[in-house]
């Protein structure tokens, strides 16, 4: 099964689905981890082109620690719009991706180019099975809408503070090690956050949201998801069927 995590920045696909990802390498799917920006502003040091070029670099690192491809989407740190360009880039990718199931970032989200990253592909997913669509992309029309899963908010809380519900949580204990790991491979943020907060708060952080949302499963890690089956997106429960016995 072709499965793709399309996220807003690097490092947001390894914080909320990083261990999902993993299991989900593990049992011989094929993943791809998709950023729209390359986090060109996350930097007081460097500049937004080198800045790309560094957060690119690590999250290819991370992908390929679980045998998974990374690809940037092409957009800039706080200019993802849910526009008719945008719209029309990411079905582009889509198509060219030919993934079954995405996971994308939650609706109600802290920053902005996370909202705008789940309209866009909850979008695109509906516009890339319209033939008379068209794309930047030469790929043709998928032959269905894929199955479409939101991620958690960062820290579980939406944009109004309420906390997020999801619909089943993944067990990550496993692969929890593994999620550490490729989080770590973001080495430009941790040393960022290390001077910024004289600690190395980063993996920290993502290990308590990932604590707190396994307990409320019973389990020691957890990765939340909701299922978004809205008319006409496929209702089928796929991604639960692949991950049964980590739900
Ligand atoms: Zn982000």
């Amino acid at each position: 099964m072709r499965i793709a995590c399309i996220h807003a920045h690097p490092d947001d696909a390894e914080i909320l689905a990083g261990g999902t990802l993993a299991l989900l390498s593990a049992l011989g799917h094929d993943v791809t981890i998709v950023t729209l920006s390359a986090g060109d502003c996350g930097s007081t040091e460097q500049g937004p082109e080198e800045t790309a070029a560094i957060r690119k670099g690590e999250a290819a690192e991370a992908a390929a620690l679980i045998g998974a491809r990374y690809r940037w989407g092409g957009f800039r740190d706080l200019a993802i719009f849910s526009d008719d360009a945008s719209r029309r880039a990411v079905t582009g990718i889509l198509r060219e991706l030919r993934a079954g199931i995405i996971l994308t970032a939650a609706p109600s989200d802290y920053h902005c180019d996370h909202e705008a990253t789940s309209a866009l592909v909850r979008d695109a997913c509906f516009a890339a099975s319209v033939p008379n669509y068209t794309t930047p992309s030469e790929s043709p029309a998928l032959a269905a809408i894929p199955h479409l899963y939101f991620v958690d908010p960062i820290d579980q809380r939406d944009r109004s503070g309420t906390a997020a519900a999801p619909d089943f949580t993944v067990n990550v204990e496993s692969t929890f090690a593994t999620k550490t790991a490729m989080l770590a491979k973001h080495r430009s943020q941790r040393a960022w956050l290390q001077r910024q907060h004289g600690t190395d708060d980063y993996l920290r952080q993502m290990e308590e949201w990932t604590r707190a949302c396994g307990a409320k499963s019973g389990a020691e890690f957890g990765e939340g998801f909701r299922h978004y089956t809205v008319h006409p997106y496929p209702q089928e429960p796929l991604l639960q069927r692949l991950l049964e016995a980590y739900i």
